[in-house]
């Protein structure tokens, strides 16, 4: 009796534990997406007033009253540049959000990424220079993929500024493109290579996490959030492709990409 007892008991523990965790895994799941939803539409909404923030700063900064007064100009200038990494940060979370609900659907088209590279490294190339740094590309003249060109761009972006950002050494920031091929599938590569501050081996698994920073007393003055590294693999993840990066403190970082197309 005891035994036949127990065994219901322990049925009935089951039954029920199992129906608390089925009950307490909707309003998560429901909770998350409220957030995320909730997320997309605060950020969506944050564009239209900051936008009418920077006109009305870059009116003022037209003023003549504010352009004869140092101070003035200053504080405005300082303004500006809050309101941009706001915006910019309001940007970023739209995505991530978007990705969230996989919405991040690629565009696919046949593109020249040896010049969406170039592109990018003459878009950046004052950022580098005014440190010191020089951008070089090793890519064919050509390397023309089937995929999305923006995406692409803005992986190519996300990683240069990064390897820009926390590289001070004229040891220069290397871009390399190829084209592979595994088992009939063509694969392209991109990556990018610094010789900067690198990144310490406990970090190394949380760089691609939403807001992790490493040591923020030294990347503080940088300006970001954070966030570039984790839209870099909503990117990588929708193209079904990989991110690796190999780092070592004081010597550098390499970060690779390989997607399919
Ligand atoms: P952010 O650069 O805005 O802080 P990211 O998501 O792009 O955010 O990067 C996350 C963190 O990873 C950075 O704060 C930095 O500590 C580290 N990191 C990324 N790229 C590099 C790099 N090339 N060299 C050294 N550290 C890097």
């Amino acid at each position: 009796l005891l035994i036949g007892m127990a065994l219901v008991f322990f049925v009935l523990a089951l039954w029920f534990s199992r129906l608390m965790s089925r009950k307490a895994m909707i309003p998560i799941a429901k909770a998350y997406t409220k957030q995320r939803e909730f997320v997309a539409d605060a950020s969506h909404e944050l564009r239209t007033p900051l936008s009418v923030l920077l006109a009305s700063i870059e009116a003022l900064q037209l003023e003549e009253t504010i352009e004869s007064d140092p101070f003035s100009k200053k504080v405005l200038l300082g303004m500006e540049a809050e309101v941009h990494a706001i915006t910019k940060m309001a940007g970023e979370l739209l995505q991530l959000a978007r990705s969230d609900s996989n919405e991040l659907v690629l565009d696919r088209s046949l593109f020249n990424l040896s010049a969406a590279a170039a592109g990018v490294i003459e878009k950046l190339r004052p950022f580098a220079q005014a440190k010191g740094i020089v951008l070089h590309l090793h890519a064919p003249d050509e390397l023309n993929v089937q995929w999305d060109e923006e995406r692409a761009t803005q992986l190519l972006v996300l990683l240069l500024d990064n390897a820009v950002k926390y590289s001070s050494d004229p040891g220069g920031v290397h871009v390399t493109l190829t084209d592979d091929r595994e088992h009939g599938t063509r694969i392209f590569t991109i990556e990018v290579k610094d010789s900067g501050i690198g990144i310490a081996a406990e970090a190394l698994p949380r760089i691609f996490d939403r807001f992790y920073r490493q040591d923020s007393s030294r990347t503080r003055r940088t300006g970001g959030h954070g966030l570039g590294l984790a839209i870099a693999k909503n990117i990588v993840d929708a193209g079904g492709g990989t991110i690796q990066v190999e780092s070592a403190v004081g010597e550098g970082s390499t970060f690779r990409v390989r997607i399919p197309w």
